[in-house]
Formats: C-alpha cells, sequence, structure tokens
C-alpha cells in the first residue's frame, strides 16, 4: 500500500467544504493560501497542508459571457458569466456569477461566494454549501 504524499486528499477538501464552509487550502508552515489542492506548499514545500474557512470575498479578475450554451443542460442559463475571481486571501477560483446582469460585470468588481458558511457569516443564514461555488456581487 502507498501512502499519499499530501494527506489532504481531493475526497477530503470536497468533505471539509461540505461540514465546515468555503474553505481554501492553507499551508500551515507558512500560512499561505493556495488553490487548487497541490502535494506540497507552491511557497515553502511543506506537506502540512489544511483546509481553512476563508471570507468568501474576493474581486472579479477576468471575465467572459457565454451566449452559446455548451450542451442543452446550459440552454436555459445563457447569457451568463465565467470569471476568475482573486479571492481575498490570494487565490484565483474560476466560476461562475450569479445574481448580475452580465452587462454589469467588471473587473475589480467586488463579490462573495453564494450560499456558503463563511468566516463572515454565520452558520444559520448560510446553506449547507451543496452547490459548486459560486459568487455574486457584494452588496454595497
Ligand atoms: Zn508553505
Amino acid at each position: 500500500m502507498t501512502t499519499p504524499l499530501n494527506p489532504l486528499s481531493s475526497h477530503q477538501y470536497w468533505e471539509s467544504l461540505r461540514s465546515q464552509g468555503f474553505c481554501l487550502p492553507q499551508c500551515q508552515a507558512c500560512k499561505e493560501f493556495h488553490f487548487y489542492l497541490r502535494p506540497a506548499c507552491p511557497a515553502c514545500g511543506s506537506l502540512d497542508i489544511k483546509p481553512v474557512v476563508t471570507s468568501g470575498r474576493g474581486s472579479v479578475y477576468s471575465f467572459s459571457i457565454v451566449y452559446r450554451a455548451p450542451s442543452a443542460a446550459f440552454e436555459k442559463d445563457v447569457p451568463y458569466v465565467v470569471a476568475i475571481v482573486a479571492t481575498d486571501e490570494g487565490p484565483h477560483l474560476m466560476t461562475r456569477l450569479i445574481k448580475v446582469k452580465p452587462e454589469e460585470v467588471s473587473v475589480g468588481m467586488r463579490v462573495l461566494v453564494n450560499g456558503w458558511r463563511t468566516r463572515d457569516e454565520p452558520t444559520e443564514r448560510a446553506s449547507e454549501g451543496v452547490a459548486p461555488p459560486l459568487f455574486e456581487p457584494e452588496p454595497s
């Protein structure tokens, strides 16, 4: 039997998303956040990586408006916005933006994760995070 280099497996990460809230992998040695999951910290090489609940906040780094559905399952959604969100903790995530008209999206726009418990969101207000992490405009 082989032992994985990093004890934080993809399954464990997704389980922590479900049970704890919107987490990102954080190196416990240097405290850097990173995403996607890697076998070692990209900043210092440590194998001590744990999922840590984050603010769930960030800003739009880049985006694209999808007008043509890639399959029948998305036909009801077009046009929709696929975005790269730069989280306040550092890592960039590819996601979809919801609760916003595509023409209202701009680079630098503040966003927050929708429907997930976060460090700033009381448990009783957010869902259990059963849906993929999607982002919406931050209330101003
Ligand atoms: Zn590190």
